[in-house]
């Protein structure tokens, strides 16, 4: 007991020679010390503030994507991974990260650039306006959404729908890269000069390579425009069909009349 006290008294009087009081009159009540901040350790430093399920995750906080969002279980461990991630600046100002969706061995995967405002808000790929057009592109294939799978270069969304920046997408890149060695898609549709960059380092504009087949790990890569870029210009359309076309022609399928 005895030991304590003189411990404690030790520990008070350290603490005062901190603030810089050298001196303590006899009248001095003894107070105790405020409780110091705990050094963070590594797992807790690297963690985000927690939220309340259900709710908006903070910006930053782990964005875990909705339960609704079907990911197949071989695909949840990295969509796991996605939604803690802190790898880039994209982090902080993300809702919730958008992991993509879909089966595995689909005949098609769409790659797009990254998340809008309604991903964002939803944690799900391709459900804004691009999104809307998007799917009756995939329907007029002959497919419905549920058949393809649905992803994105980076899976956080650039603030005010920039581009993201080279870095991002080399911090983002290996997600997609381990998603599609799972996935095993038997051909790719890069949407966009960022997907086309990103994937299989397309150095043309997209005006020019589209149309014009690129391979990913042996899997043929099919170059087009995004369709929020058809949305802009729907004079592309014709062009755009045309590649979706070609894509149909390589998996043997007849295109639609
Ligand atoms: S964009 Fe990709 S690398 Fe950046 S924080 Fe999100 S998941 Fe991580």
């Amino acid at each position: 007991m005895k030991d304590t006290v003189s411990h404690q008294a030790i520990e008070y009087l350290n603490y005062l020679k901190e603030q810089g009081i050298s001196h303590v009159p006899r009248t001095v009540k003894r107070q105790a010390p405020p409780p110091r901040p705990q050094p963070a350790s590594r797992s807790t430093a690297a963690q985000s503030p927690p939220h309340t399920p259900g709710q908006m995750p903070p910006n930053g906080a782990d964005a875990l994507p909705k339960p609704a969002l079907s990911i197949p279980a071989a695909l949840q461990p990295i969509a796991n991974e996605i939604a803690a991630c802190h790898r880039c600046p994209l982090a902080a100002t993300r809702t919730y990260t958008v992991p993509g969706q879909g089966p595995l061995q689909p005949d098609i995967l769409f790659v797009g650039e990254g998340p809008g405002a309604d991903e964002d808000a939803q944690g799900i790929a391709f459900i804004g306006r691009a999104g809307k057009l998007l799917t009756k592109m995939i329907t007029a294939m002959g497919y419905t959404r549920e058949e393809v799978f649905l992803g994105n270069i980076v899976k956080c969304r650039p603030p005010g729908n920039r581009a993201p920046t080279r870095e991002e997408m080399a911090d983002c890149i290996p997600y997609l890269k381990q998603q599609i060695a799972i996935i095993q898609p038997k051909t790719i549709i890069c949407m966009g000069a960022t997907a086309a960059r990103g994937l299989v380092q397309e150095t043309l504009p997209i005006g020019k390579a589209r149309g014009h087949w690129r391979e990913f790990e042996g899997i043929p890569v099919m170059l087009t425009f995004h369709p929020a870029y058809l949305l802009r210009d729907p004079r592309k359309k014709k062009d755009c069909w045309a590649d979706l076309k070609a894509v149909l022609t390589r998996l043997d399928k007849a295109p639609p009349k």
